[in-house]
């Protein structure tokens, strides 16, 4: 048995002794212990409940992002191989009226060519490289015709099919 102390003159005693030895009250151990014993079984149960609930709710979120990540991953990862994404640059580098080119983001295939800005303009040879593209098998990139003598003049731009 376990000792306590006596609400009103507090002593030691035992918590099941009906009335104090040393002052003679009656319920030493007061009316408050029943109460306080169910209020801690309440409070007990509803932190089970609120850790249940975070545990659910915790495991959905981790399936939907699993599932979220998933799928951007398989959308937008068109890969082409070092090979062919050199072989294409070498190409475009080639062509007369290209007079710089180069990658802007490999994994989509976004390709930047510089030509002389003549005023015209090079949506059409932005489709035109596409094709160049195309024939090294790097499909659905995006093609920036620039002009070269001007810092980021667009001239013409096609998204490659
Ligand atoms: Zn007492």
């Amino acid at each position: 048995m376990a000792m306590i102390k006596c609400k009103e003159c507090g002593q030691d005693i035992s918590n099941s002794a009906k009335t104090c030895p040393h002052c003679g009250v009656t319920r030493p151990a007061g009316q408050k212990s029943l109460l306080q014993k169910l209020a801690s079984l309440v409070w007990g149960l509803v932190i089970f409940v609120i850790v249940i609930t975070w545990l659910g709710s915790n495991d959905e979120e981790t399936t939907n992002s699993g599932t979220g990540t998933a799928g951007t991953a398989a959308v937008t990862t068109p890969t082409y191989t070092k090979a062919q994404l050199d072989a294409v640059l070498s190409e475009v580098r080639s062509e007369p009226k290209v007079i710089a080119a180069s990658w802007n983001n490999e994994t989509t295939a976004s390709l930047l060519a510089s030509v002389v800005d003549d005023g015209t303009n090079r949506k059409g040879y932005a489709e035109y490289l596409c094709l160049v593209m195309a024939e090294h098998g790097v499909k659905g990139g995006i093609v920036r015709v620039m002009a070269s003598h001007e810092k980021w003049k667009e001239l013409g731009k096609a998204w490659c099919s």
